[in-house]
């Protein structure tokens, strides 16, 4: 075996396949809510030797020898991520957000306990209680949703959590477009007596930021993942109250997991260096108005925002007022270059896999340094596909203009 090799000469097809990718990713625009562009310095962590070690259990009490390094790496991680979010105890091996999940469950649960979350086409996650998920075939989960005008009304939670008396609450989301009252869950959860579960795999970043509150100073137990707006390697962290630490932690190994992936916490540790910067914080900022300009933008040209905003990085569109399901958006606008993701809309009459609606996200398109003025073009592009949904010639000249406005912000290419 030649080590030395590169992958471009042993492997030259997925060689290939990655360059094409990376292109695809600079002339495409990305707006999955749930996406992002990680720097160079976390992808170059992350195809580091540090792939090559096993290092079960934690800092200084692993079952493997050889872990004085990579002690020093999984420290520096977790000292950074305390100091980010003000957390008392905090774990950086879950390998992404449903494992963490798993673990916090674990953690504070026995399988049958009832928990109480928010409904998934209500803008939760299958992680929080869907009958396909280990969420909702372990747990008894109950579900809350969103009113009307698509904002979750903390009184209906109250009722819920009165009559079901749930061990835990669970507050997070995937598609919802409003702030959470985390203090107003710890109180109810008090009332009842149930675990605060916090689940912010989507806005942790702009909670890092400091754009949006934080469910730190409430919650007992708070997971993410950190390759969403947190922009580093795809993988997850807990966050715990100090009372918690061994349960957790005793959750996520031997609990859940074996090895943790050190390459992916080194990874990690310098995405948190990443948002420590002064920096971050206007990135984030410009990430909220970028997407509250896109709403705007949106309801001028009649499409309806679920809420009827937003206040964070993501809004759910609602297109039953302009004959095109989520699905066949999603393929027009793939056709032009623009990702998005279908969604379905709370209480949504269409079925699960041709949903309502288009969940849309600013914080890839911020990375890559779009600002409002490229939002508005944007905004103006989407519209012309789907107008012209069966009109190839024009969604062909849409195609052009997407690349012309990626070239002008290309993402690792300089
Ligand atoms: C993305 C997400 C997860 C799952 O993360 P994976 O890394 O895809 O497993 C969990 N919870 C919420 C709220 C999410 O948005």
């Amino acid at each position: 075996m030649n080590k030395n090799k590169n992958l471009s000469s042993s492997d030259e097809f997925l060689y290939k396949l990655i360059e094409k990718e990376e292109e695809r990713q600079e002339n495409e625009i990305e707006l999955i809510a749930s996406e992002n562009y990680a720097s160079m310095a976390v992808l170059e962590a992350m195809s580091s030797v540090l792939n090559n070690k096993y290092s079960e259990g934690y800092s200084g009490k692993r079952y493997y020898g050889g872990n004085q390094i990579i002690d020093e790496v999984e420290t520096l991680a977790i000292e950074r991520l305390k100091q980010l979010f003000g957390a008392e105890h905090v774990n950086v091996q879950p390998l992404s957000g449903s494992p963490a999940n798993a673990s916090v469950y674990m953690a504070f649960l026995e399988p049958g306990d009832k928990v109480l979350g928010l409904k998934l086409d209500h803008g939760g996650h299958l992680s929080h209680g869907h009958g396909v998920n280990f969420s909702g075939r372990l747990y008894d989960f109950v579900q809350y949703e969103v009113e009307e005008n698509g904002f979750i009304d903390m009184e209906k939670v109250r009722e819920i959590a009165l009559r079901e008396k749930p061990k835990m609450i669970v507050a997070g989301f995937s598609a919802y477009s409003r702030n959470l009252d985390w203090k107003r869950f710890k109180e109810i959860a008090d009332e009842v007596g149930a675990y605060t579960f916090a689940d912010i795999a989507h806005i942790a970043g702009l909670i890092a930021g400091g754009v949006l509150d934080s469910p730190v100073p409430y919650f007992d137990v708070i997971s993410s993942t950190t390759h969403k707006t947190l922009r580093g390697p795809r993988g997850a962290f807990i966050l715990c109250k100090e009372q918690f630490a061994k349960q957790v932690d005793r959750a996520v190994f031997p609990g859940m997991q074996g090895g943790p992936h050190d390459h992916i916490t080194a990874a990690k540790a310098v995405a948190f260096k990443e948002a420590l910067d002064p920096e971050f914080k206007i990135y984030c900022q410009q990430i909220i108005k970028n997407a509250q300009k896109m709403a705007e933008e949106f309801i001028k040209k009649d499409y309806k925002i679920i809420s009827g905003g937003t206040d964070n990085h993501l809004m759910v569109i609602d297109l039953r007022n302009k004959n095109i399901s989520g699905l066949e958006a999603e393929k027009v606008l793939e056709k032009v270059g623009i990702s998005v993701s279908r969604s379905t809309i709370p209480n949504d009459p269409a079925p699960p896999m041709r949903p309502s609606g288009l969940r849309i996200g600013t914080p890839a398109i911020t990375t890559r340094g779009f600002k409002e003025e490229e939002v508005l073009f944007l905004v103006e592009l989407i519209d012309e596909a789907i107008k012209n949904k069966d009109d190839d010639e024009k969604l062909e000249k849409i195609k052009k203009q997407v690349q012309d406005l990626c070239q002008k912000f290309p993402i690792y290419k300089k």
